[in-house]
């Protein structure tokens, strides 16, 4: 199977019938190629080999009887290790889960492999999915295939990673504030990051639960429509998952683009946005243009209260989630500690990274009485600001587009010791997460050195299949590769 690197869904569908190979094969190629090129780039924390075989059997059965294949069928997927999968470890690349193994599967994982995707692998990511260059893992960094001495983004750069690196045409990832958009963005591969409540949280370890979703990484916009229509929709189990009925994504990828009215806030293009990217983009909106969309410059006011309200925002939320881990429960437990107290302090204090400590202490300051009210209620009001800069915005256009992160990859190490300039990689795609939309990477060309740049498209709640119209039309008029 000599073009596995380069598989897509449809690809995968034309080659089971054809008879080119079989899912069981293909289970075969994923774990064995994963397994084997593992040290490249650590994209995977373990592997699951026994699940996805057993899909591939049943696919294989299908196949072989005549019957309907699901959206998936055969489909290698890898799964960011904050997203339950019932048998195996879900570590979320912390030493606290370090021999978690979860006793259920999370919605996504049900639906996938009920569409016959074949789960193999569990994706290294940033521990509980605090961080933006996936150096925060408790088992090692993820380099990025394309730049190997730099990061793949993050919190989901193994996803991210996988996709790129050829181990897998699909994987998911979760996005709090960027996890998804900015590593695909990195690693030149598409990235989506559903409207908040689109699809189930059911089974996604909590960071921040006003915030966090699920979404695919894959090479294409055609395939990531695939992808959602598979894991959307609502789930009894996410009382946060909306009844909104979710569309065939994929019937809805017509191209036809022409009038679609398209927002460039200016805010966006400020100081600090790297001169490289911002030509990547600019090319990008001449492709919008040129299938005869209506660009215009408009303005989303809140902009720069993005990071400061996000981080408030999040650690308050994360500090109030961590507090599970509290060496009663999820298997770790320091030894022999001679109070309770010192028993949650020292589990805690050696089972957390650096980066979570800090996450929890100032969530836990931020809701303190006395600092609640000036910081906590600030940034919830700010908040509703960004989320009507937004909802007034798509009163007169259809979509947003703008750069997903302000630099293109850098280096390993780089920015590891000054967790502020860390967070400003983010500083493009928190305020979508904040409002609750929607946004995907999609790729827009890359640097002179060779690094990938990624354009995002953001439209409004539960507007996911105009968003996926544009990407896809823009891929096929060639915008990839600007
Ligand atoms: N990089 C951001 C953070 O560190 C976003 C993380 C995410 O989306 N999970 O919080």
């Amino acid at each position: 199977m000599d073009n596995y690197k380069t598989l897509t869904i449809s690809a995968i569908r034309q080659g089971l019938s054809n008879g080119s190979f079989s899912a069981k094969e293909l289970a075969q190629q994923a774990v064995s190629l994963a397994e084997a090129e593992n040290d490249l780039y650590g994209a995977f924390l373990h592997f699951c080999p026994e699940r996805a075989l057993a899909t591939a059997e049943r696919v294989d059965a299908d196949l072989a009887a005549g019957k309907p294949l699901g959206a998936l069928a055969g489909v290698p997927v890898a799964v960011k290790d904050v997203i339950m999968t019932k048998g195996v470890r879900t570590t979320c690349a912390s030493r606290l889960l370090e021999n978690y193994v979860a006793h259920y599967d999370a919605t996504v994982v049900a639906r996938l492999e009920q569409a016959g995707g074949m789960i193999f692998g569990k994706a290294n990511c940033d521990e509980f999915a605090m961080g933006s260059s996936n150096e925060n893992s408790a088992f090692g960094p993820v380099r990025n295939p394309a730049a190997p001495d730099r990061v793949p983004g993050g919190s989901s750069g193994g996803s991210a990673a996988a996709v790129a690196g050829g181990f897998a045409p699909v994987s998911l990832g979760s996005d709090t504030g960027g996890s998804i958009r900015q590593p695909a963005s990195f690693c030149g591969v598409v990235g989506l990051k559903p409207t908040y409540g689109r699809v189930s949280r059911y089974g996604l370890v909590a960071f921040a639960s006003s915030l966090d979703s699920i979404g695919p990484f894959v090479r294409t916009v055609k395939d990531a429509a695939t992808l959602l229509s598979v894991i959307a929709g609502r789930d009894p189990l996410d009382s946060t998952s909306a009844a909104v009925e979710a569309p065939n994504y994929s019937a809805g990828l017509t191209a036809d683009v022409k009038g679609l009215r398209i927002g460039v806030p200016k805010e966006y293009f400020a100081a600090g946005l790297d001169p490289e990217v911002r030509g990547r983009i600019e090319a990008g909106l001449k492709v919008l243009e040129g299938l005869g969309c209506e660009i215009s410059e408009m303005s989303l006011p809140h902009t720069e209260y993005a990071v400061a309200t996000y981080y408030l925002i999040c650690t308050a939320e994360a500090s109030a989630n961590l507090a599970r881990y509290d060496g009663v429960r999820y298997t770790r437990r320091v030894d022999e500690p001679e109070t309770l107290d010192e028993m949650y302090s020292k589990t805690r204090g050696e089972g957390f990274g650096a980066e979570v400590t800090r996450r929890i202490i100032l969530g836990t300051y931020v809701l303190s009485s006395g600092y609640y009210d000036a910081y906590y209620r600030k940034a919830q009001q700010v908040r509703t600001l960004i989320a009507s800069d937004f909802k007034k915005a798509f009163e007169t256009v259809d979509a947003i587009v703008t750069p997903v992160s302000p630099f293109p990859a850098f280096k390993l190490g780089e920015k590891i010791s000054d967790p502020l300039d860390m967070y400003l990689s983010d500083i493009y795609t928190l305020n979508c997460s904040l409002a609750g939309n929607t946004g995907v990477s999609v790729p827009c060309g890359k640097t002179a050195e060779g690094l990938p740049v990624g354009m995002q498209i953001i439209c409004d709640h539960f507007q996911e299949a105009t968003m996926l119209k544009l990407g896809d039309a823009f891929e096929q008029a060639g915008g990839f590769t600007v």
